[in-house]
């Protein structure tokens, strides 16, 4: 008799592209989310949709080649809204990409099957199956850094909205007519609590200092007792937690993660974003809900293309290919 035991599945991989402003972050990883290896592809040379498509290309290829096993899929993440494996458009980095059938002709030139999704989205479903909100069916992701993007994970799937157009959660609204936003709205979480946010207002209570400010340094001075720096966090963390508290009376997660490199200061910035965040949400909403840090730092990106392939495209896929 053949108990499971008995039988051994096969290594399989996934191939994951992670497309930036400036370069492809490729990668190939197994299904228990090691990555076998990875590598930069500068796009500095690299500016039109079919300079962009052949790097890409050239890249799949090159990760292919390397790996002696089955590949399910190749899973892409771009910055920008895609429906059903197109690119909409939204990349500000990458303005051209409008309407783009990108997975289609991916598909056509590699033969391989083509997964994509906006990659903030993507670094969540990775903190999901392989980082800080493993075993987890229900998490809510946020990355604060120049902007706020965010995704819904519910019952272990991201959750896009009607053809992916949604999990905008920077944008959702904290002051009526309150600062510009990059989306041309008014008083969204991103224009109060993103990075770029924190450093304006320091900057505007601060006007004496010359030096150069980032987020680590006013962290720095916050840590260090600088009254301005203080004023300034807790504006940040007083708005970020209304975010927080929001999301979870929407959701009720089992887990918030927070991402971006401003997440990686200390605890004390998680403890600072529970604590202002309790207050605010309400309880019964809040009893299974734990704020973490993310914990795959730049590699979420590359882990969510490749946990979306095995989403996708089961292993069975390819037996019977
Ligand atoms: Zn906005």
């Amino acid at each position: 008799m053949i108990t499971s035991n008995n039988i051994q599945t096969p290594q399989s991989f996934a191939i994951g592209i992670d497309i930036g402003g400036t370069s492809l972050k490729c990668g190939v990883v197994n299904q228990s989310g090691e990555i076998q290896f990875s590598f930069l592809v500068p796009l500095k040379e690299s500016k039109t949709e079919d300079e962009i498509t052949s790097q890409i290309v050239i890249a799949i290829l090159q990760c292919a080649d390397k790996i002696n096993g089955p590949i399910l899929g190749v899973g892409i993440g771009f910055p920008g809204v895609i429906d059903n494996d197109t690119i909409i458009g939204g990349g500000d980095n990458l303005p051209d990409f409008e309407q783009l059938e990108l997975g289609k002709t991916l598909k056509l030139l590699t033969g391989f099957n083509i997964v994509m999704d906006n990659d903030a989205n993507l670094m969540g479903l990775g903190e999901l199956i392989y980082g800080a909100a493993k075993d987890c069916t229900d998490a809510i992701f946020l990355t604060v850094g120049t902007g706020i993007g965010g995704a819904i994970m519910i019952n272990q799937k991201l959750h896009g909205g009607y053809k992916n157009r949604g999990a905008e959660l920077g944008h959702i609204i904290i002051q009526q007519n309150g600062l510009a936003c990059s989306c041309g709205g008014r008083g969204c979480l991103e224009a109060y609590a993103s990075v770029t946010a924190l450093i304006d207002h320091y900057q505007s209570l601060n006007k004496s200092s010359s030096e150069e400010i980032d987020g680590r340094y006013i962290i720095e001075k916050y840590l260090s007792g600088e009254v301005h720096a203080i004023e300034t966090m807790e504006r940040h963390f007083d708005y970020l937690a209304a975010g927080i508290a929001s999301f979870v009376n929407v959701f009720s997660p089992q887990k918030v993660v927070i991402g971006g490199g401003i997440s990686e200061s200390g605890q004390f910035y998680i403890d600072e974003l529970t604590r202002r965040t309790q207050s605010l949400a309400m309880p019964v909403s809040l009893a299974n809900t734990t704020i973490v840090a993310a914990n795959l730092g730049n590699k979420a990106g590359l882990l969510g293309c490749c946990a979306n392939v095995f989403q996708k495209f089961k292993a069975l896929d390819y037996a019977i290919k």
